[in-house]
């Protein structure tokens, strides 16, 4: 009896109720201290090198390279220049798509049947349509004409919901039927096409009110075509000084790339 009662009294000391073994709080042995001192002659500690996160992918989007018509809708231009670097992407937000209205789903040369609201329309990847075929004199189009800007779809197919903004800070001189005409700082010339016309002059009734900053609101994606109908887009235009022969003409330049580079910076949360 007694000497069961000796080897209960043992395991009580080496037990306790978290478990059996060393006791949180009881002495490190020297080897593992991390507050020991460096013994004469270690060479310093080395503190460890932060963990530094790994840089984000960058955000991107398919989408087919300047100058890549769809099929049968004209040749595209040639001309890769980036005509308005660092410019803001004239839609608030995305998703956007570049693409063409007529050739599109809904168009009068549409691929097959399909509205204009089909949601091939509106799905990547963004192609380019400077130059689509049109009547419209053009310089920068291998036919000497065609269409002078680039459709944009908005996210979705609702009039009057995506808000337009200034490419960058400078003055509205003209609002049309249907066009709003951007003269920027740099002396470069932004077109906006078919917005919600009432809403745009509603935005700017005098001419104290027309001097715009880059981001600004200017109106909202809709049809607006002076009295005909559209599909909801944006069709959007870029005219700069180009030189040629000694002389600079103010011109429609190919508009795609510059779309490319602002949409890629929005993406990344650097509009
Ligand atoms: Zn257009």
């Amino acid at each position: 009896m007694r000497r069961l009662a000796l080897a209960a009294l043992l395991l009580l000391t080496a037990c306790s109720p978290s478990g059996c073994g060393q006791e949180p709080g009881s002495p490190q042995t020297a080897d593992t201290n991390p507050e020991a001192e460096p013994l004469p002659g270690d060479p310093d500690p080395t503190p460890a090198e932060p963990e530094t996160p790994p840089a984000p992918e960058p955000v991107s989007w398919p989408h087919e390279p300047g100058g890549g018509l769809y099929p049968g809708s004209g040749t595209g231009a040639t001309d890769a220049t980036l005509w308005a670097a660092g410019i803001r992407f004239p839609m608030e937000a995305g998703p956007a798509y570049a693409n063409s209205q007529v050739y599109g789903y809904g168009g009068f040369a549409a691929p097959g049947p399909g509205s204009q609201c089909d949601v091939r329309n509106y799905s990547y990847p963004w192609r380019d349509n400077f130059c689509e075929t049109r009547s419209w004199t053009n310089g920068m189009c291998p036919a000497g004409k065609g269409h002078q800007g680039q459709d944009i779809r908005p996210a979705t197919c609702e009039k009057k919901v995506h808000w337009v903004v200034a490419a960058e800070n400078g003055r509205i001189t003209s609002i049309g039927s249907y066009t709003v005409t951007l003269l920027g700082d740099s002396g470069r010339i932004y077109r906006y096409l078919h917005m919600d016309m009432a809403g745009v002059n509603a935005l700017f009734p005098n001419a104290a009110s027309r001097n715009v900053t880059r981001g600004q609101h200017l109106g909202k994606v809709s049809a607006d075509f002076g009295g005909n109908a559209t599909t909801t887009h944006l069709h959007f235009e870029i005219k700069a000084p180009v030189t040629s022969g000694g002389g600079a003409t103010v011109m429609f330049v190919p508009t795609y790339s510059s779309l490319i580079d602002s949409y890629g910076r929005m993406l990344n949360g650097a509009a």
